[in-house]
């Protein structure tokens, strides 16, 4: 029997990153990003932190601002104008998710679009979906096409079954995945699709799952040697009372069935940091160099 192979998001992004390098050697002021996180949500911090360090790891120069959990949107749009008309800021993030959908929503859409590094604006979004290469593609849809295509796995005819279809993962992903660029054949499944979600991804070649539901997927969704990607990232107290992230799958169960399958942690999280320090280089490319 062959074994599974394991997926590895750390060394992929590292050799990513590696490569970026060069494009960096420019003379002038580096890249740099810009932070908008809101409240005190722990991954938020932990997420933001982590991107700041990659950042810095490259020479890219970053900012944070942080706002109160209770700022007005007058004052979240007022950040983001203010960077918006800043030409030494090539890129801005705002570390979803906000307090509430809405103020999401307004905050994506108030991010220049040329500038909208992490894909979420209306622009880019709609870019993605009218199959045009030209935008921002949101960085976790970009990380998991990046990892997949480092090990070789074909996607073009093949059947992806996502789990999950918010605007953050599962919906950029199914748009990616279904492009001319890649041509696979993708469902998508939700928390009403019922049982419907189980046999869809039993059929699939690919199970891609973003649903952040803790071992939400056992063998029984999976069919034997299908290929596993594992977005979710929920912390959860062990019996030793550390908090540690667990994935949407159920790994010792669902690998031993699989040809390929990601960890958690080391899988599909370092792609994501990676893909946004690509999207940022391009931002600065695009601005400062007119993309050469
Ligand atoms: P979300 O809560 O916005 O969306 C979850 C989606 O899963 C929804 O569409 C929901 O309908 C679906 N869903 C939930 N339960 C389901 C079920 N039982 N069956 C079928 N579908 C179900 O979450 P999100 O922002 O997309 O994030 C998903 C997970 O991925 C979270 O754990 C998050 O922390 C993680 N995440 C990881 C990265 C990374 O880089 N590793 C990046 C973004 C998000």
């Amino acid at each position: 029997m062959m074994a599974t192979q394991l997926l590895d998001g750390k060394i992929v992004a590292e050799k990513f990153l590696q490569e970026l390098r060069p494009r960096l050697d420019r003379p002038g002021r580096p890249p740099c990003v810009a932070f908008l996180r809101v409240g005190e949500e722990a991954s938020s911090q932990f997420y933001v932190a982590r991107k700041r360090a990659v950042a810095e790891s490259l020479g890219i120069r970053s900012l944070l601002a942080h706002l109160d959990r209770d700022a007005a949107p007058e004052i979240i749009l007022s950040q983001l104008e203010r960077w918006n008309g800043d030409d030494s800021i090539d890129g801005i993030l705002v570390q979803a998710p906000l307090p509430n959908r809405q103020l999401q929503e307004l905050a994506f859409a108030a991010v220049d679009s040329a500038k909208d590094v992490d894909g979420f604006h209306p622009h880019n979004f709609g870019l993605l979906a009218l199959d045009r290469s030209d935008g921002f593609v949101p960085c976790t849809a970009l990380g998991i096409l990046h990892l997949l295509r480092a090990y070789g796995v074909e996607l073009e005819g093949r059947h992806v079954a996502i789990v999950g279809r918010s605007t953050i993962v599962g919906r950029p992903l199914a748009l990616l995945l279904q492009s001319r660029s890649v041509n696979a054949t993708v469902s998508v499944c939700h928390s009403k699709s019922g049982d419907l979600a189980r046999s869809l991804c039993r059929s699939a070649d690919v199970v891609v799952v973003a649903a952040g539901s803790a071992h939400l997927v056992g063998p029984s969704w999976i069919r034997k040697g299908a290929i596993v990607v594992d977005v979710g990232q929920t912390a959860v107290t062990g019996p030793d009372g550390c908090r540690r992230p667990v994935g949407d799958v159920d790994f010792a169960a669902v690998a031993p069935l699989c040809q390929a399958i990601t960890p958690v942690p080391g899988g599909v999280g370092p792609m994501t940091v990676a893909m946004l320090m690509g999207n940022v280089v391009r931002a600065w490319e695009l601005a400062r160099w007119n993309g050469n």
